[in-house]
């Protein structure tokens, strides 16, 4: 159907459209892919995003989702007029943006009051963070404020620069990349004012610590201080300005990048640390905390002639003495020795080079890991509710946003990439819940009949991960307790046997020439919702079982650096109970993270990545389809065709399309259902394509309504 020659503007007015608009229209495409004639299409679907690309127009819906591509180059969009424009507008009547879905959740948890959730989901550089960043600073801008909470919202903002020098990283992907799961609560109070914060953190990639790809960096932090730190500072904390002095910095070969300057970064660190409320002490010991995980770094071992392993150079253990405020002796020995309780008695054994320099490696991993923990508290103590509102009995509500790692198929998938890609089951499951639960029941309230939509239920496959006993974490678990020679390749045996003809797991034993690709010998392949990945069981047991020597762990409780002290306890130390496995605690942080979710109500952003290179302008086809298959916007798309792409109140909607119809302009004095009919079918639409519930109408498929926002804005 072909639009019909009258509008409807941006505040409402009616007016002729002129052939140029019309034109401009089919240059900048559908702006909700309900609209898209040939939905079942993969083709036009992608055809739709990449003409409003090409326009500048990166946001899209499908219904209510938004999907964004990122642009790679800054876009006069985020100002703050356009937060006005968006202020209270109702979704599908202005052009597609992320402040109208943020505006859009803030006002149904206004008037709903009910707790809404934002998940962000979209592979590594695909805008994620910039998105949820762009969604905080909205609600800082628009809500109402006071001075206190004004000062509230800056340290929400704050909180990011600080999340993002200790926890973001240069990677292939993204020079911006976030290496740990976010999840943040904004309470409002009940006039609709941010009033406190609270931060989730997942799974820090803790490994890039000691060891980073060709190309790649370590967290930014570390850069940040030896190139903005001033000279005094370096020369207290041991340090030399040249990154490649360092072992933890060398490996990516990359010291320096093009697009972000280290120098302001680290004046920028330093503010927001100051602005949240980071005490200089605190600050201090903190970057003696930096210095010492590169000091570690450069601590190297050599083998003497009967095969004991000792510290080559003292300078280090001199600094690391110094800087983390611990026995210089101890350290040395704890680094090169393991202590060992059999039946009853304390036994000092030397450790072999291999085993000192994975050692050295653990405790730089593991001091690092805490103390970003470490920060996640002291933010979470500085965005605190305050009590007085927390009890005042007017209540709060919460918008959450969840900015978390995407489905990742690297060329070589490890435990990190299982560990993301099981989070990614978890969120699609959520999907799925939520989605079609909420959908069915609007329908049912309203009185409307609704055919169910066959989709792929991924359950299966959590099961297969997650299940007690028999899942792929419990037997990695069960590996790494089993006494004896255990390695990552009985483990491999173990899921054979365990999970040998599950529709979901194939091996190379178990695939028997049968695959497509060819598999290595060390490898599992999980069928993901998404896609198939493969996955090398090498350094499984290990990065699951996450230890540090107990000797090492006495040596650092004792720390006189009051972070450290903290962060390794006494109780710790002495407790000979294993602590729960890495894939275990994930396990259980996202079954709290789903039922945190699960008790608001969502909005989705989808983000896309349109090319490998982070250029501006390049839209790769191919990597772009690969992306609509994993986040599932096919299937999401039909699920809401299915359904009915825009529902409105019968009086809102009469309110603003009356204009369209002699019968309802200038009012319409009988039944509101019956007004809403008469200008419902007169706009053309037939019996089959709307319905009208108990108070709303529900269109299928709102073509001549819309779609006209986007092509008065593409210039
Ligand atoms: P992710 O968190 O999904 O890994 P980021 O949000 O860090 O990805 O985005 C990667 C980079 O892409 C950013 O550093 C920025 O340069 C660019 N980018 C992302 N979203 C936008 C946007 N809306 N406008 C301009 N640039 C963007
Ligand atoms: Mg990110």
């Amino acid at each position: 159907m072909r639009y019909q020659g009258r509008e409807v503007d941006i505040e409402g007015r009616v007016r002729l459209v002129m052939e140029s608009a019309l034109t401009a229209r089919d240059r900048v495409g559908v702006q909700d892919f309900v609209l898209l004639e040939n939905y079942h299409s993969e083709a036009a679907f992608i055809a739709n995003l990449r003409r409003r690309f090409g326009e500048n127009l990166i946001y899209t819906y499908i219904g209510s989702v938004l999907v964004s591509v990122n642009p790679y180059k800054e876009l006069e969009i985020y100002s703050k007029q356009q937060m006005e424009r968006y202020r209270g507008v109702s979704f599908y009547e202005i052009s597609p943006h992320i402040y109208a879905l943020s505006d859009n959740t803030y006002r149904a948890m206004r008037t709903e009051r009910k707790d809404q959730c934002i998940l962000i989901s979209g592979e590594s550089g695909a805008g994620k963070t910039e998105a949820s960043k762009k969604i905080l600073l909205y609600y800082a801008v628009t809500c109402p404020t006071n001075d206190q909470m004004a000062a509230l919202g800056e340290r929400l903002l704050q909180s990011n620069p600080i999340l993002e020098a200790f926890g973001n990283a240069k990677t292939f992907r993204n020079d911006n990349s976030s290496r740990f799961g976010k999840y943040m609560d904004v309470q409002f109070d009940f006039r609709g004012a941010p009033v406190g914060g609270h931060i989730l953190n997942y799974l820090l990639e803790k490994c890039r610590v000691v060891h980073q790809n060709q190309g790649e960096r370590n967290f930014h932090i570390f850069y940040q201080l030896l190139d903005g730190g001033d000279d005094d500072m370096l020369t207290t904390l041991g340090l030399e300005r040249n990154p490649q002095s360092y072992q933890y910095l060398v490996k990516g070969n990359c010291p320096r990048l093009s697009s972000v300057s280290d120098k302001n970064n680290w004046k920028v660190v330093m503010k927001a640390l100051s602005v949240i409320g980071f005490t200089e002490e605190e600050v201090q010991k903190l970057l003696n905390i930096i210095a010492s995980v590169l000091h570690l770094g450069n601590t190297q071992f050599g083998e003497g002639e009967e095969g004991e392993t000792y510290i080559t150079s003292g300078t280090q253990i001199t600094n690391l003495t110094k800087l983390l405020g611990v026995d210089g002796s101890a350290l040395g020995e704890a680094l090169t020795h393991k202590k060992l309780t059999a039946k009853g008695e304390e036994m000092i054994t030397p450790l072999s080079f291999e085993q000192a320099v994975s050692a050295r490696d653990a405790l730089a991993k593991a001091v690092y890991g805490r103390t970003f923990t470490w920060l996640v508290e002291k933010i979470n103590q500085s965005l605190a509710l305050k009590e007085e509102i927390y009890h005042s009995g007017k209540g709060c509500s919460v918008i959450g946003l969840l900015d978390i790692y995407g489905f990742e198929v690297l060329q070589h998938n490890s435990f990190e990439q299982f560990c993301i890609n099981y989070c990614n089951e978890k969120l699609q499951q959520l999907f799925i819940e939520l989605t079609l639960r909420s959908e069915q029941e609007e329908y049912e309230t309203e009185g409307i009949a609704w055919e169910t939509v066959q989709y792929f239920d991924n359950k299966i496959i959590c099961d297969l991960i997650e299940e007690k006993h028999k899942g792929i974490i419990s037997i990695l678990d069960e590996e790494c307790l089993r006494p004896g020679e255990t390695c990552d390749v009985s483990f491999l045996e173990k899921l054979e046997d365990t999970l040998g003809g599950h529709p979901h797991f194939v091996t190379h034993k178990l695939a028997n020439g049968k695959t497509r690709r060819v598999m290595s010998r060390e490898e599992f392949r999980l069928l993901h919702y998404a896609g198939e990945v493969n996955y090398n069981v090498n350094g499984f047991l290990d990065k699951n079982n996450d230890l540090l020597n107990r000797n090492l762990k006495e040596v650092m409780c004792q720390s006189d650096n009051q972070i450290l002290s903290h962060c390794f306890r006494r109780e710790e130390a002495i407790d000979q109970k294993r602590p729960e496995m890495a894939a275990t605690q994930f396990k259980n942080s996202l079954t709290k993270l789903m039922e945190i979710l699960m008790s608001k109500e969502p909005s989705y952003v989808r983000c896309i990545k349109p090319n490998d290179a982070k250029q501006p302008g390049r839209f790769d086809e191919v990597l772009v389809r690969h992306q609509v298959k994993y986040l599932g916007l096919m299937e999401n798309l039909r699920v809401r065709r299915a359904g009915f792409a825009y529902r409105r109140r019968f009086e809102a909607f009469l309110q603003r399309y009356k204009p369209l119809c002699p019968e309802t302009w200038p009012n319409w004095h009988g039944r509101l259902s019956d007004g809403v009919s008469t200008l419902v079918s007169h706009l053309g639409y037939k019996a089959e394509e709307y319905k009208l519930g108990r108070s709303k109408i529900f269109i299928r498929f709102p073509k001549t309504l819309f779609n006209t926002e986007d092509a008065l804005e593409a210039k």
